[in-house]
């Protein structure tokens, strides 16, 4: 186990100031023409790949750090650039996450590497959990998988669906035992049957590809099946002896990712208090700048202060889930407490700039947008505020 501490090492200070510098000259100079066209972004997602900061190789240097706050650390960099190209970049990790949780060695080193594909040829990743009626209630999904491993169904809203070379999907083998009756499948490229539905015309992060997934019985060899088979069926008779209550195979990728939802929500949030912080120190009314009425000093003071302290919660969760495992729901309260205040600190923030915060001129105002959906992917607000209430109680609070 690793001391905790708060002060980053020298590598992970090179990567922060790394990611900074490409977020100032790659990702924000190119924030508001993507979010204009609603498109994914793949000329700034070569960027990435050709400096070595989107691919396999960055994410598995990132992951083995044993102090968990390199992810984050760069998360927030690359957020505070700009979040939907920050997803764009950062969304085949789900995907690579989905795989690397369920799948055995040998299914990593075949099915991740194709989620990044090459400096000179990038692809990438899609986990495909929610459905039209299935976004919190993941225990209630649809989609059918059936040996030999043929699937049906349709997956909503689902980061880069339809452009993914690799698509990871979680469907129902038993629907009777619900959630713990599932598996996660890889649908290798090009595969029959599986196609993009409509694509989302989004409120924020709309650099970021999301669609509907529609699987038409697609065919896939039984060693897409993550895990295995042989694992499965004895996973799927332990539970329906009732020997043993496991876990969703959603859910296990899902809390390990939590923190760095977070550490998005905060970049974002960061990147709005910087730019309010500076336009109060120029704007003036009342023949002074506005940071010299202390109702906007104010303002300032709590977003930084909120900011803050979402670091600490995050960094909190990162180490813990690399030493030793979460205690409580450190997770979930990184990802609650940062969604909810990024939420907070961009709508201040063009409260600070007034009309001009309110124009899409300026960025403030993309800023909420993009915000907003950390409340609500990974796990809504609501959701996280559930599982922290049943970690705290040791009760099943509905
Ligand atoms: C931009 C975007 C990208 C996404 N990317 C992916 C992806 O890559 N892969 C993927 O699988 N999914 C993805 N999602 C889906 C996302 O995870 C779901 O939208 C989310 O989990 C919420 O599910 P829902 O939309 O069905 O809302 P619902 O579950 O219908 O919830 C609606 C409201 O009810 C509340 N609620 C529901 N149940 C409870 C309860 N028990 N107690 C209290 N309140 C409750 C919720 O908090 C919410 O406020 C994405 C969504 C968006 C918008």
């Amino acid at each position: 186990m690793t001391e905790f501490s708060l002060a980053l090492n020298d590598d992970q200070l090179q990567i922060k100031d790394w990611i900074h510098q490409f977020a100032v000259d790659t990702i924000r100079p190119a924030a508001h023409e993507w979010d204009e066209k609603e498109e994914f972004p793949w000329p700034i997602v070569q960027e990435a790949a050709k400096i070595g900061l989107y691919g396999l190789d960055f994410i598995m240097n990132a992951m083995a750090d044993p102090t968990g706050l390199t992810i984050v650390v760069a998360i927030e960099e690359m957020f505070w650039g700009d979040a939907g190209i920050g997803m764009a970049i950062m969304g085949s990790g789900l995907a690579a996450a989905g795989i690397a949780g369920n799948g055995t060695p040998e299914q990593m080193m075949e099915w991740v590497p194709q989620c990044y594909g090459t400096a000179d040829d990038v692809k990438v990743g899609a986990f495909c959990v929610s459905e039209p009626d299935a976004g919190s209630d993941v225990s209630n999904l649809r989609t059918r998988a059936v040996y030999d491993e043929v699937l049906n169904g349709t997956k909503a809203w689902i980061t880069n669906g339809g452009i993914a070379n690799v698509h990871v999907v979680v469907a129902a083998v038993d629907p009777e035992l619900k959630g713990r009756g599932q598996a996660s499948f890889v649908v290798p490229p090009n595969t029959k049957g599986l196609s993009q539905g409509q694509k989302y015309m989004k409120h924020g992060i709309r650099a970021s590809h999301t669609a509907e997934v529609v699987l038409e019985d697609v065919r896939i060899p039984g060693r897409c099946l993550l895990g295995g088979k042989e694992k499965l069926d004895a996973k799927l008779a332990r539970y329906r002896e009732g020997t043993s209550s496991g876990k969703q195979p959603a859910m296990a990728t899902f809390e390990a990712t939590r923190p760095a939802v977070g550490a998005q929500a905060l970049g974002v949030a960061r990147a709005a208090y910087e730019y309010a912080l500076d336009y109060a120190k120029e704007r003036k009314a009342f023949g002074k700048p506005i940071i010299m009425h202390q109702a906007i000093a104010f303002k300032l003071a709590n977003m930084i202060t909120q900011i803050d302290a979402a670091r600490l919660l995050i960094w909190r969760a990162s180490w813990l889930a690399k030493n030793g495992g979460y205690k409580n729901a450190e997770g979930s309260q990184s990802k609650y407490f940062a969604s909810e205040m990024s939420v907070k600190v961009t709508e201040d923030a063009i409260q600070i700039l007034g009309g001009y915060g309110y124009t899409r001129e300026y960025p403030v105002e993309r800023w909420h947008r993009d915000a907003k959906i950390h409340t609500i992917f990974e796990g809504t607000s609501e959701i996280q505020q559930l599982v922290i209430a049943r970690a705290i109680s040791g009760l099943r609070v509905e």
